[in-house]
């Protein structure tokens, strides 16, 4: 491990110069931008780090792999992340320009710094790492770079599963989102799914005057609160028959850990600006919520301009989504939400978007105390396990699709802002990044196959 430090202490510049070129590079999957040449960009990468590179085509967006062989016998790790990233969002929220890597305070910004250019690089380099500097590779590795994960992964279950055979892993890792809030070393064993979907009521062909109308025409306005508040009541219960089927109880096992991860609840609720919890039927602790089903409305709208007029607007649109549960499947809840609406207002319409399985790893499977170990060792004190993570991954692709336990070593700082303007990676972690991940890979072969 000394070997890699000084590694990576002597190519600091190198490495932030690698990943201001990688974020240069846009790969928006929503919007196409970039996507061709990011593509070729991250085969570069995945070759600069002694694998052998591959395009796979998908359907969508490819998926960019690279394989290299570890010793005989030792255990065959994929690693997960993606190479899309979110469109910028209002550039004028931009304190320098999304796609012009800026270093400031020690933190690189730039759009996909932390979600996910950064973090897969890290790994990518720790690869590079342990081949230059560390002696070999300690296992068999196989990278899957996902070019569409910011749109659901669409195709990634499927292209994985037709690569079965030649992927055969033992273990998967990742490394998304960021650390844990306390900032002690943290492995994620699961994510939650999630399903998002708008909901339209529509009324007559364009807004009326409140006083010629009322009473007489329809609120799609009404209409869609109505809808909505009997979706989810004020206690937080969710009212969508069904939505629940198959949710499947944490166990012990899961609870104790959820338990064991630290955190200040008023704390982080304060700096929130919040002085109270969501309302909640069984009033969870803190971590447990995040291990729970959730609805959420995003936004809620009339498409009838923004000024205060007295009119009945002509259409009403809110826009949702759930969080999904181990054992709750998207089409089961497509369907709760799709029968829910039906039953209670036809008209409605809803329109699905981003569906995504729920993944979860037990903290006695496989592989699980040996990635803890290497992230101890970097970290320089033991890692604790989060079952689960709140976001949401496509790593059941992983999980369910290839049957492996999966584990996440998030490597962002908290105030990452993914998804947001001036999304930024701080550059210590970024390195030290590189370090956690070279270490869960030695601890990973020293466990054996
Ligand atoms: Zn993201």
């Amino acid at each position: 491990m000394d070997a890699i430090r000084t590694y990576v202490e002597r190519n600091r510049s190198r490495h932030e110069r690698e990943l201001a070129d990688w974020v240069a590079v846009p790969s928006v999957s929503a919007t196409g931008e970039g996507m061709p040449e990011a593509t070729e960009h991250a085969r570069r990468l995945v070759e600069g780090s002694g694998l052998a590179p591959r395009v796979v085509e998908t359907g969508g967006w490819p998926l960019v792999t690279g394989h290299a062989k570890g010793p005989d016998g030792s255990p065959h790790v994929v690693i997960y992340g993606h190479y899309d990233v979110q469109p910028p969002g209002p550039l004028g929220e931009w304190d320098s320009p999304p796609f012009q890597a800026t270093v400031r305070g020690g933190r690189m910004y730039g759009r996909g710094t932390g979600d996910n250019k950064g973090q897969h690089l890290a790994q990518l380099l720790a690869l590079r790492a342990l081949r230059d500097e560390g002696g070999g590779l300690p296992c068999s590795v196989t990278v899957v770079l996902d070019g569409e994960e910011e749109i659901g992964s669409p195709h990634l279950t499927d292209t994985l599963a037709s690569m079965r055979e030649e992927i055969d892993a033992d273990v998967a890792l990742w490394s998304d989102g960021p650390v844990h809030d306390s900032y002690e070393p943290t492995v994620s064993l699961g994510v939650r799914g999630a399903l998002s979907f708008e909901i339209t009521v529509r009324g007559a062909s364009s807004a009326l005057h409140s006083g010629n109308w009322g009473n007489v025409a329809p609120n799609p306005a009404w209409e869609l609160v109505w809808l909505l508040a009997g979706m989810r009541g004020p206690d937080g219960r969710i009212g969508v028959r069904g939505h629940d089927d198959g949710v499947t109880p944490l166990t012990d096992g899961e609870r104790d850990a959820l338990r064991a991860l630290p955190v200040d609840a008023a704390a982080v609720l304060a700096g929130a600006g919040l002085d109270r919890m969501d309302a909640h039927p069984d009033g969870p602790g803190y971590n447990e919520r995040l291990a729970l089903p959730t609805f959420s409305i995003n936004s809620l709208s009339c498409l009838d301009g923004d000024d205060h007029r007295t009119v009945i607007p002509s259409v009403a649109v809110a826009r949702c989504d759930m969080r999904l549960a181990c054992g709750q499947r998207v089409r089961t809840v497509q369907d709760a939400v799709r029968a829910h609406a039906r039953a209670r207002l036809p008209h409605a319409e809803v329109r699905f978007k981003v569906g995504m399985e729920p993944s979860r790893t037990l903290p006695d499977a496989p592989f699980a105390e040996a990635v803890a170990r290497g992230v101890g060792e970097a970290a320089g004190k033991p890692a604790l396990l989060a079952p689960a993570q709140g976001g949401s991954l496509p790593i059941a692709a992983l999980t369910d699709g290839l049957g492996l336990p999966c584990y996440g070593i998030p490597l962002a700082n908290v105030d990452e802002r993914n998804h947001a303007p001036n999304e930024n990676f701080e550059l210590r972690r970024f390195h030290d990044g590189i370090v956690t991940a070279a270490s869960a890979l030695l601890s990973v072969g020293k466990a054996g196959r």
